[in-house]
């Protein structure tokens, strides 16, 4: 949802840090409907080989979208979450990039190798573990491939502690224009808590050679909810990134998951995690600070300035929600590639193995190397169709879903539309079924996922709870 300033200002005086904490709950991010912790392994290469064919012979000359995952970094950050190998072996970048090339074969295979790529991101991890040799190596990959354009966008998240200049030369002769760089926080004892020593220079001295080579959109990571952020340390943080003039900011709260992930509990040595309320209000602070540097606020947590093309995509429609998080939509199928990576195709959604010896025994082998997905069926298309408008624009037109799902609104979504009325939802939504149209409130707004969560079928039985994180 992008909001109009007068909106922006109306937010800013109507929604306070208490109300925020107040409605929290653990729940799924929501990057994919059904989220991914209701895949099953009874998915298997079977049904990934159907997938890809019914693409090769329904949408041959569809757009999709290439997500390649690197899974490792030289040292770990304490809140980290994510699918990483930690080493400072770089040999071990080879092998796992031969593995990569041989599943990027495989799926180039099954597809017939001429469709057409509109985008191409490389993730992790930190994708600028593999060298400059390694990275020219994969784009070739994926245009021995697909049908690699000149217009496809080509994206990366680098690491600026750990990005040489050669790398950044050789991304932008290969023609990536896009980078991504976790910031998090620069305050030295959110520095210090999380185990990552990022200074702002080192941060502006690569965002600054990127520029010079042409890359002309840059993508901020930060996190809220840290331990010993304050208010002021993360105003300083703000500060210093917005003086970087970013095309967007991705703005997370901190999920500790300590039974989940071992290494956050060093996270509490000198510094306790924020509870609600300092949580809630430290997300108010970010957002009045770029709203006052003229950013508007895009879907639930992003930030972009009103020309960037996230905004222009909130305005038009065209803003996505992809395991990444938001984007411009440039396709509607995404595959992923490498350890854990998920695709998103057709009617179907799988990851891979997340140990990388077995992923890469199983591509090398020629076999996908999924290890749980799912097939949705009409009722999840249904719900897919709500969830992503609710989470894009924060509010729903029911005529709209009537007519592309073949339903009538009120009638299928009888009992959500029954629970929505409860006292839960009061402060948080507004149905009017003579518009026939759900809007959120302003706080609602920022607690969208609770409305989503009404909307889940999977939510009770979903196994993965652990992985949920705070609404707010
Ligand atoms: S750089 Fe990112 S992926 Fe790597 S350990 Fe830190 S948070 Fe995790």
């Amino acid at each position: 949802m992008a909001l109009a300033a007068s909106e922006a200002m109306q937010l800013a005086s109507s929604v306070s840090a208490r109300d925020l904490a107040r409605h929290a709950r653990p729940g799924p991010r929501y990057t994919s409907y059904p989220p991914a912790t209701t895949f099953s392994p009874s998915f298997g290469p079977d049904q990934v080989r159907a997938t890809l064919a019914h693409v090769r012979e329904h949408s041959p000359d569809e757009p999709i979208s290439l997500y390649c995952h690197i899974p490792f970094c030289s040292s770990l950050c304490w809140y980290c979450a994510c699918n990483v190998k930690v080493t400072r072996e770089r040999d071990r970048g080879r092998s796992y990039l031969d593995a990569l090339i041989a599943e990027l074969a495989l799926v180039g295979n099954a597809l017939g190798r001429s469709q057409p790529v509109a985008e191409v991101a490389l993730g992790g991890g930190s994708p600028n573990f593999l060298t400059a040799d390694q990275h020219t190596r994969l784009v070739e990959a994926i245009a021995e491939n697909f049908d690699l354009r000149p217009g496809a966008e080509l994206g990366i998240e680098c690491d600026p502690r750990d990005t040489s200049r050669d790398q950044v030369d050789n991304l932008a002769r290969l023609g990536f224009k896009r980078l991504s760089v976790g910031v998090q926080d620069f305050a030295p004892q959110v520095q210090e808590a999380i185990h990552r020593q990022q200074s702002a220079e080192t941060t502006r001295a690569l965002v600054d050679h990127a520029r010079s080579r042409g890359f002309t959109s840059l993508n901020i990571d930060l996190v809220y909810g840290l331990p010993g952020q304050t208010r002021d340390s993360l105003r300083g943080t703000l500060n210093a990134v917005i003086a970087m003039t970013p095309q967007q900011v991705a703005l997370f709260g901190y999920a500790h998951l300590p039974r989940r992930f071992r290494h956050q509990r060093l996270v509490e040595r000198k510094h306790s995690v924020p509870g609600p309320d300092d949580r809630a209000a430290l997300f108010l602070v970010a957002r009045d600070t770029f709203e006052n540097a003229g950013y508007i606020q895009v879907g639930l947590d992003h930030f972009a300035p009103p020309d960037a093309p996230l905004a222009r995509a909130a305005r038009d429609g065209s803003l996505w929600r992809n395991f990444q998080g938001y984007s411009v939509k440039r396709a509607d199928n995404l595959i992923g590639f490498g350890a854990s990576a998920i695709s998103s195709v057709a009617d179907a959604y799988w990851q891979n193995n997340p140990e990388i010896p077995a992923f890469a025994a199983a591509v090398t082998a020629g076999r996908a190397a999924v290890v749980r997905g799912m097939q949705l069926d009409r009722d999840d298309r249904i719900r897919r169709r709500v969830i992503a408008t609710l989470m894009c624009h924060a509010q729903l037109d029911f005529a709209e879903i009537d007519a592309e799902c073949g339903i009538r609104f009120e009638d299928y979504f009888d009992r959500e539309l029954d629970g929505l009325g409860g006292p839960d939802y009061a402060e948080l939504i507004e149905v009017d079924f003579d518009a026939r149209r759900l809007r959120t409130t302003p706080l609602g707004t920022y607690l969208i996922r609770n409305v989503c969560m009404v909307f889940d079928r999977h939510l009770a039985g979903s196994a993965g709870r652990a992985r949920f994180s705070p609404t707010m």
